[in-house]
């Protein structure tokens, strides 16, 4: 792997690239997110683990303003999502300010959403020529580089259809790293993955969190985020139960509720 073309640029060491303070979320009567607390810091890699249903996409969904928080303040690179301070009032930012802020992060999926009807490089250089309309040029070089990153320079004109499960999420990745993101949130990147894939796109992950990009993973690899993550959420029923270093949450749970969900997925 080659170390090009990712350049997180946090703001500085010390503010926070995601904060979230006491975030609500409810869908009608039910409550997803019950006062949600936690701290991202620049470089990190940040595992969110939980039951299904626990709310960790919900909050992913939060952090890039897919989904308006009902409750409490969330802010990325010490910046309010979705909102501008005006004197005591938050106002709401125009939908093309949401956006903008949307291309700071990158977001992968379960599922891998390439554009069936494009190449993996099509794939990789559409949205900074349609987004940010970048030169085609200047793109296509960073997506080759790329491409070559996640150990697929040589699939660059297959379609979606002609790459295994794995191939396509790296494909996926490499797409999300093309709009040079200051953070990556990834949602159960692994989880649609036949077994014998899943090693394949950890290792892509590994290596990015070795240049220092900033992450949340949302997962439920264990090994991943004991050898990679520097911090580690356990959520359920939409409150973090208890978060601390992977070796001490994995190692030493301190709740019944951790205990339990560790059993099953250890
Ligand atoms: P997780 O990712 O931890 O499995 P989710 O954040 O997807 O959990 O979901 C948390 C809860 O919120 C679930 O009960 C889910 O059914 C509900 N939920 C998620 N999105 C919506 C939505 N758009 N409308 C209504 N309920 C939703
Ligand atoms: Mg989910």
């Amino acid at each position: 792997m080659t170390a090009t073309a990712v350049r997180p640029t946090p703001r500085s060491t010390t503010t926070p690239m995601v904060q979230s303070v006491d975030v609500r979320k409810h869908f009608g009567k039910l409550e997803v997110l019950k006062g949600i607390n936690l701290e991202v810091a620049p470089r990190d890699v940040f595992c969110l683990v939980g039951p299904s249903g626990s709310g960790k996409s919900t909050f992913l969904r939060c952090i890039n303003h897919l989904e308006k928080v009902d409750g409490g303040q969330l802010s990325v690179d010490g910046e309010l999502v979705g909102y501008r301070r005006d004197g005591d009032a938050l106002r709401e930012l125009h939908d093309k300010e949401i956006a903008r802020k949307r291309e700071e992060i990158g977001m992968v999926f379960q599922r891998f959403n390439l554009f069936p009807h494009m190449t993996a490089l099509a794939n990789v250089m559409e949205a900074p020529i349609r987004v940010k309309k970048e030169g085609k040029a200047v793109v296509r070089e960073r997506a080759m580089a790329l491409l070559d990153r996640v150990g697929l320079r040589d699939k660059s004109n297959a379609y979606p259809n002609q790459l295994s499960g794995g191939q396509q999420q790296r494909v996926a990745i490499a797409r999300a790293l093309a709009m040079q993101p200051k953070l990556m949130l990834f949602d159960e990147p692994t989880s649609a993955l036949d077994p014998e894939l899943v090693g394949e796109v950890l290792d892509v992950m590994r290596g990015l969190a070795e240049d220092g990009m900033t992450m949340i993973v949302v997962t439920h690899e264990m090994g991943f985020a004991r050898e990679v993550g520097d911090a580690l959420v356990f959520m359920d029923g939409g409150v973090v139960v208890e978060a601390g270093h992977p070796r001490d949450v994995l190692t030493r749970p301190q709740h019944d509720r951790t205990k339990a969900f560790l059993g099953k997925v250890l």
